[in-house]
């Protein structure tokens, strides 16, 4: 989608650190790192967020919850813990609207989040 940040990054347009990419899914490091391992998984697809999930989407969310668990065995967080958020909409700060799932590890995380 034009205008959409990620899409740019999927194609290619945008420079990205991918380190991960398949058919349906790719994920890259954040730019502004939260934690020591900090990854987005994101669909090709253009979806802006959970709130505009369709079920054929179903398949492609749950394979980048997959790709999130083998990227976190691969980063070194699979023991130690890690977490998964997916922001949605103004209350949850969501900034980028593109669904993407953050791969948040390697330090203890604070719960609740603020
Ligand atoms: P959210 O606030 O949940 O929408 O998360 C968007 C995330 O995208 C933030 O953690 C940003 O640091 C990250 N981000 C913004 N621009 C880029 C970029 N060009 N490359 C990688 N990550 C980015």
């Amino acid at each position: 989608m034009a205008d959409c940040l990620f899409c740019g990054i999927a194609s290619g347009e945008i420079p990205g650190d991918i380190v991960y990419r398949d058919e349906s899914v790719l994920a890259f490091r954040d730019i502004d790192p939260k934690a020591p391992v900090h990854l987005l998984i994101i669909p090709g697809k253009h979806i802006a967020g959970v709130d505009k999930l369709e079920a054929e989407d179903e398949e492609t969310i749950g394979h980048a919850m997959s790709v999130a668990r083998r990227l976190a065995a691969e980063h070194g967080v699979s023991e130690s813990g890690f977490r998964i958020v997916v922001n949605t909409g103004p209350d949850a700060a969501q900034s980028v609207r593109h669904i993407h799932l953050h791969l948040l590890g390697g330090r203890a995380l604070d719960w609740p989040p603020g």
